[in-house]
């Protein structure tokens, strides 16, 4: 039995307007208050907009908040960005970076999710930090030496089992129904768990996510599997009850 507490996670991406993630949340926070103690952390991680209303939504609640990105900087002339110590003002515990889709999109190295990552240490939010190969490089067999390649250029000194989460996510797996097997899932939680050793404080401690179409129906399979210490979830966060049904198989 691990000693690490899994960590259900709701990246809700670009979706849903006020009134959603408050009817989301509240319904959230009210299904963890009704069931007591649980064997889960939750989070759920909306649009910026929606940072402040659904964090005061959820004050009493064990339900944490998080961001879906934060700058490297501070504060100052950087327009669009968003700081870590505004995550923070707004309730947030946590921060997902270096998300695939913020790759692809923006164009985001190892070096810029290093140095977000650390911003936002320094300002005390736990990292998410994302790694996860495309399916040609899997089919090239690169897949290890790219997840290894990303967490040796993505992770900030500084990083703790109590600061640093990663989140395994295969590019292939992202939004389209594929999941890796558990066998290729154990595979490369293991090769991850054996690649933080050395690079961040009590990596034995650090939570690794696993993330790519889980669901209800897959997630008890998934969250047996040696080393997954949680989810990271896109589209089955976005309906309490999938999302809830998830949490329910750790
Ligand atoms: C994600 O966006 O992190 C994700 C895993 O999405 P989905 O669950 O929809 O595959």
């Amino acid at each position: 039995m691990s000693a690490r507490r899994k960590l259900i996670a709701g990246n809700w991406k670009m979706n849903g307007l006020k009134a959603d993630g408050l009817a989301l949340a509240s319904d959230l926070a009210g299904r963890l208050k009704g069931a007591g103690p649980v064997a889960f952390d939750m989070l759920v991680c909306p649009p910026f907009p929606l940072l402040f209303p659904v964090g005061e939504a959820i004050t009493d609640s064990p339900l944490a908040l998080g961001g879906q990105d934060c700058a490297p900087k501070t504060s100052g002339a950087h327009t669009g960005d968003v700081a870590p110590t505004m995550l923070t003002d707004a309730g947030c515990r946590y921060v997902i970076l270096g998300h695939s889709e913020r790759r692809a999109d923006h164009g985001e190295s190892d070096a810029v999710v290093k140095a977000k990552a650390a911003a936002a240490l320094a300002e005390g939010l736990v990292a998410i930090i994302c790694v996860g190969e495309t399916e040609a490089q899997r089919d090239a067999g690169q897949a290890d030496a790219v997840v290894a390649g990303q967490l040796a250029g993505s992770i900030p000194e500084g990083a703790t089992a109590d600061n640093t989460v990663i989140a395994y996510e295969p590019v292939w797996a992202i939004g389209t129904g594929k999941t890796a097997t558990p066998g290729d899932v154990k595979a490369m939680h293991a090769h991850i768990r054996a690649e933080l050793d050395g690079r961040i404080a009590d990596a034995a401690k650090v939570r690794i996510l696993y993330g790519g179409s889980v669901k209800p129906g897959n997630a008890a399979e998934l969250m047996a599997v040696e080393n997954v210490d949680g989810a990271l979830v896109g589209g089955a966060s976005l309906k309490a009850e999938d999302f809830w049904g998830i949490a329910s198989a750790c």
